[in-house]
């Protein structure tokens, strides 16, 4: 009876309609050629382009993840001049609105813009009015921002209008990963857009972003109540984009580094900071060294944002250095350079951040200045996110992307994205082609048994190190902060004869950290939160037992391949000894901390 049942339950299930090919022939076809022709003015469609163009045109939800400059604006604009009625556009970023809306009136096409506030009330009114019936205002594209959405009951009601009379063409939700909280930049207010599919059920619904693993495109496709949606995922590898990761010096040097970068490029460039402080100073560094830039960030106001935005776009500012709060949906196809003065808190964060660069598909400049002490204040802010162990997780990935020591750097973005690298590179003419750093330097040596055995027993000693002060005051979990376990370490290495330098020092304890050999504890104290360090407890019940060899703790060739300690040296870290045991651990114990100290992993 089950297996009848079974068998019946099939039966009734509708045949699937065989897939469709989007990249084949539509009744449409001639119209969208035109119209990408003129008034769009491009030769060609670039890749996906016409797929999610078709299926959105046959009224299918489609969801597009498309790189940064892929074109996806176009994704909408097309069908929406093709066929008539109304195209809502959903964006969080006013400036990249504004700029579309103004691109489209200068192609004849008629579009508005409903932002939160800004808008004068009798415009907006006229605004809403000619949406209400398109076909008579002859409005093509109405912008709006989410919480628009979310609050103008006024705005909603001369939808429906649009929408009851069957003129409401389609919803598009640009950077629809704003609607995740699993995603990289989530917006409460996209939560509202549920709503959409609730007040105009038979409008088709365009979502697009550059970024959206798995997990946040099924959360967004929920959110937004999409129905039976056909997917596409553009490439993620920039071919066109080289990257490098440069070891950051001290502050001069550093923006002696940056000048010439931006000097060397003759167009635009971004260079993102981590605070407004460092915004600042960064933009005053290089306009002392000659560069035309300027600092952008939350605290500048919004006049002075938009004449910054504005000079920039039309080159005659060269270079904005800029908290990540610039720059979402920026407009600017031939921006030359993207530097990181201090890297992104996530991998994915900083794959949308660089991929500013090179939109127009030219060669374009990509680095990120890195030291491992930076992993620190990074974490710090990580560790206050709403998901933190998610938000740790996503950092270790953006510190291990800099600490690759040999492999591509397009081979991180693979593993994200879970895509394979582009075909091109991996045809070993990578080498001949710009890739990134890793890839143009000479292969290096792989560091030999000796080097590793001294590596393997450094390594040990400071484990040893910092679970002896683990181990200290009560006993119950003091770890030294970061800062103070490297002086222990340079402590307890000192009268064995080894030198260690700080750089490798930090390098070392990073990789531990980055194999969870050694995890992060914060703290909070009144001012910042500090970070400290412990053995990873299964580790340090090894290390109590009297366990000491690199071996039997079970390090990793690149944690001990990570401490490039010169060979050939006066004794060598062969000498440095697990039995080190120093009197200063206690000490070096932050009472205060553990009893605060809130545990990641
Ligand atoms: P995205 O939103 O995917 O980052 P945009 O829609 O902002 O990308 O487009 C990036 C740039 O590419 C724009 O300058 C746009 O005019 C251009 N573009 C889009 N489609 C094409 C095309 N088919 N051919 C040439 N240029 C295009
Ligand atoms: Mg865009």
């Amino acid at each position: 009876a089950a297996r009848a049942a079974e068998a019946a339950s099939l039966a009734a299930a509708p045949p699937r309609p065989p897939a469709t090919d989007w990249g084949g022939s539509f009744e449409w076809d001639g119209a969208v050629c035109a119209a990408l022709a003129s008034p769009f003015g491009h030769a060609a469609f670039r890749p996906l382009q016409r797929e999610v163009v078709n299926a959105t045109l046959a009224s299918e939800d489609v969801f597009a993840v498309l790189p940064t400059g892929a074109g996806k604006s176009l994704l909408y604009h097309l069908p929406g001049v093709v066929r008539p009625g109304l195209t809502l556009v959903v964006s969080p970023l006013v400036s990249l609105m504004e700029d579309q809306v103004h691109k489209l009136l200068g192609l004849g096409v008629r579009a508005a813009l409903l932002a939160a506030d800004a808008t004068d009330r009798a415009q907006a009114a006229a605004i809403q009015n000619a949406a209400a019936d398109p076909a008579a205002s002859g409005l093509r594209f109405l912008y709006v921002t989410p919480e628009r959405i979310a609050k103008s009951k006024l705005l909603m009601s001369r939808l429906q209008k649009c929408h009851v009379s069957g003129q409401l063409a389609r919803v598009a939700i640009d950077e629809a990963h704003c609607c995740s909280a699993q995603g990289h930049d989530f917006r409460p207010d996209f939560l509202a857009l549920g709503s959409l599919r609730d007040n105009f059920p038979s409008a088709p619904i365009l979502a697009l972003t550059a970024t959206a693993s798995d997990a946040v495109r099924a959360d967004v496709q929920a959110i937004l109540q999409m129905r039976r949606v056909v997917c596409f995922r553009g490439h993620f590898d920039r071919t066109n984009l080289r990257y490098e990761v440069r070891p950051k010096p001290a502050e001069p040097a550093l923006l002696d580094e940056m000048a010439a970068v931006c000097r060397r490029h003759g167009g635009g460039g971004i260079v993102y900071t981590l605070s407004r402080a460092d915004a600042e100073k960064v933009a005053g560094g290089l306009v002392e060294r000659g560069v035309v830039a300027a600092a952008y960030h939350a605290g500048c106001d919004s006049a002075q944002r938009r004449s910054l935005q504005a000079a920039w776009q039309a080159g005659a500012a060269q270079v904005v250095v800029a908290t990540i709060a610039f720059g979402l949906g920026i407009d600017k196809p031939d921006v030359r350079f993207v530097l990181h003065h201090t890297m992104s808190k996530s991998l994915e964060a900083y794959y949308q951040e660089s991929g500013r660069a090179g939109r127009d598909g030219v060669d374009a400049e990509v680095i990120a200045w890195w030291k491992p002490s930076d992993m620190y204040r990074l974490a710090s802010l990580a560790c206050e996110s709403r998901d933190r162990s998610a938000a740790m997780a996503q950092l270790m990935a953006a510190a291990s992307y800099c600490e690759a020591p040999a492999s591509c750097r397009r081979e991180a973005f693979s593993t994200l994205f879970q895509q394979p690298v582009h075909q091109c590179w991996a045809d070993g003419a990578r080498r001949r082609r710009r890739c990134c750093d890793n890839c143009a330097a000479p292969p290096a040596e792989a560091a030999g048994a000796e080097a590793l055995a001294r590596g393997g027993r450094l390594a040990v000693c400071v484990l040893r190190v910092l679970h002896d002060a683990n181990e200290s005051a009560d006993g119950d979990g003091a770890a030294p902060a970061h800062l103070t376990a490297l002086k222990l370490v340079e402590k307890a290495a000192a009268p064995l004869g080894v030198k260690v330098s700080r750089d490798e020092l930090e390098r070392l304890v990073l990789r531990l950290v980055l194999e969870g050999a050694v995890q992060l504890h914060f703290a909070y104290t009144a001012y910042s939160i500090n970070t400290y360090l412990y053995v990873r407890p299964s580790l340090g019940r090894k290390l109590s037992g009297g366990v000491c060899s690199a071996d039997e703790l079970g390090l990793s060739t690149a944690v001990r391949a990570s401490c490039s300690v010169p060979a050939g040296g006066k004794k060598g870290v062969a000498d440095a000894d697990s039995s080190v045991r120093p009197d200063t651990a206690k000490a070096a114990a932050p009472r205060s901390a553990k009893r605060k100290a809130a545990s990641i992993n």
